[in-house]
C-alpha cells in the first residue's frame, strides 16, 4: 500500500476521524456573549394601528373604503367610456346588476396592492351551460381577472370556472353556491413590480377565499388576461381600476370594499 505523504491530506483525515470521533453529548452549550432577557426581543414602536373590523364577517372594517354598499354606483363609471356613469342597475336597494350588452363597469379610483371583498350571485334564472352561464370577472388593475362563473353544477374548462384566474389558474376546488345563493370573493392581491425598461421583475400574486374557503394560494399571475393566446405582461403599469365584466350574463354584486395595503 502506498503511504501517504501530503502534510495537508493528513491533517484533513486527522480532522476527519476527530470530528468522526467527537461526542457532542458531553459538549456544554456555548455561552451567549449577552446574556438574553425576554425584553430583548420584544418590539413596541411603533404601534400597531387600530382597525375595527365589521359587525360579521364580510361587513367592511374601519378602514376599508367601500366601493359598494347597495345604495347607488357613485364610485363607478362605464368602462367603454369613463365619463359615462356605470349602466348597470341597482335592485332593492341592495345590489347591482349587470345590464348585458351595456359594457363593464370600473371603479374611478386606481389600486395596487389590496386586499379586496366581493360579494357576487348568478342569476336566479338559470340558462345556458358552461362559461355562458353567470358569466363575470373581477379585473385586478383592470388587467388580471379572476373569474365570475355560476359553476354550480355547470361543467366547464378548470381554468376558466368561478374562483379561476382565467385561463391562468385553475381554483384548487369548486366552493360554489347555488344561483339562489350569495358568494363571497376575499382577495389578497399584490401588484406585478417592473423593471426600469419596462420588461416584468416580481409577478402579480393573488390569494382568493371563495366562500370562506381558499381556492388560490398565493399564486403567481402570469400576465394580463387574453382569451386567446399566452397570458404575459405587454407592458409595465402602475395602480388602475379595478373593473367587472358584462358577460352578457345578468349577474349580480353587493357588498365591495377594499382596503389598500
Ligand atoms: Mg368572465
Amino acid at each position: 500500500m502506498k503511504s501517504i505523504k501530503s502534510p495537508i491530506l493528513l491533517m484533513a483525515l486527522g480532522l476527519g476521524l476527530q470530528m468522526q470521533a467527537q461526542d457532542y453529548s458531553s459538549v456544554p452549550p456555548k455561552e451567549s456573549p449577552m446574556p438574553m432577557k425576554p425584553e430583548m426581543t420584544e418590539i413596541w414602536e411603533p404601534e400597531v394601528k387600530v382597525v375595527t373590523p365589521g359587525k360579521q364577517l364580510g361587513d367592511a372594517p374601519s378602514d376599508a373604503i367601500i366601493l359598494f354598499d347597495g345604495s347607488n354606483l357613485d364610485h363607478w363609471v362605464s368602462q367603454k367610456d369613463p365619463s359615462k356613469p356605470a349602466p348597470w342597475k341597482i335592485v332593492n336597494n341592495d345590489h347591482m346588476e349587470v345590464v348585458p350588452g351595456s359594457g363593464g363597469i370600473s371603479t374611478k379610483m386606481k389600486f395596487g396592492d389590496c386586499q379586496l371583498h366581493v360579494e357576487f350571485s348568478a342569476p336566479d334564472k338559470v340558462e345556458s351551460e358552461s362559461q355562458g352561464r353567470g358569466n363575470s370577472g373581477v379585473f385586478l388593475q383592470n388587467r388580471y381577472e379572476l373569474q365570475v362563473l355560476d359553476s354550480y353544477n355547470n361543467r366547464t374548462y378548470r381554468n376558466g370556472q368561478a374562483g379561476s384566474i382565467y385561463k391562468d389558474h385553475a381554483p384548487l376546488v369548486n366552493a360554489m353556491r347555488s344561483p339562489l345563493e350569495w358568494n363571497t370573493y376575499d382577495v389578497i392581491y399584490r401588484a406585478p413590480r417592473f423593471k426600469e425598461d419596462g420588461t416584468i421583475d416580481t409577478k402579480a400574486t393573488i390569494t382568493v377565499l371563495h366562500n370562506g374557503v381558499l381556492v388560490q394560494n398565493n399564486v403567481d399571475i402570469n400576465g394580463t388576461t387574453f382569451y386567446i393566446g399566452l397570458h404575459n405582461y405587454p407592458e409595465a403599469h402602475g395602480d388602475d381600476v379595478i373593473s367587472l365584466q358584462d358577460h352578457g350574463n345578468k349577474t349580480q354584486f353587493k357588498n365591495i370594499w377594499l382596503r389598500k395595503l
